[in-house]
């Protein structure tokens, strides 16, 4: 098993997996998205696995994809709002009464709701 971190090895054994990134349509929650998908391909063998370092990345986009289309703001524009207000994922928290857990998720990959988007946008607008 490698752990080499700018890539991985073909379990076939026979070397270095090539990235190849594709635009792949996902329907999240009704709304069709087209996300990039990183995959590892063998040049030699040709078998392919999903790069599981990417999951966390593709998680995100494909939320922020669906929260730009539903009009909630997105995992950047809550960072970006509330470091334009000098604030940390704490300091938000306490602003919202929520754990800073709940900040840190709404920053990645999970999406707040409506209600809490509308206090939100009040507290960092
Ligand atoms: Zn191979």
């Amino acid at each position: 098993m490698s752990h080499n971190e700018s890539g991985k090895d073909c379990p076939m054994e026979c070397g270095f997996m090539e990235p190849e990134t594709c635009e792949k349509t996902i329907v999240f929650r009704g709304i069709k998205l087209c996300v990039p998908i990183t995959r590892h391909t063998c040049p030699h063998c040709g078998i392919t696995g999903s790069d599981v370092a990417c999951t966390a990345a593709v998680q995100q986009e494909i939320a922020d994809q669906f929260r730009g289309k539903t009009g909630l703001l997105t995992s950047r524009q809550i960072q970006t709002l509330r470091e334009a207000k000098n604030m940390t994922q704490q300091d938000l928290a306490e602003k919202l009464e929520v754990d800073a857990a709940a900040v840190r998720r709404w920053e990645k990959a999970n999406i707040q709701s409506r209600d809490m988007d509308q206090i939100l946008r009040r507290i960092l607008k």
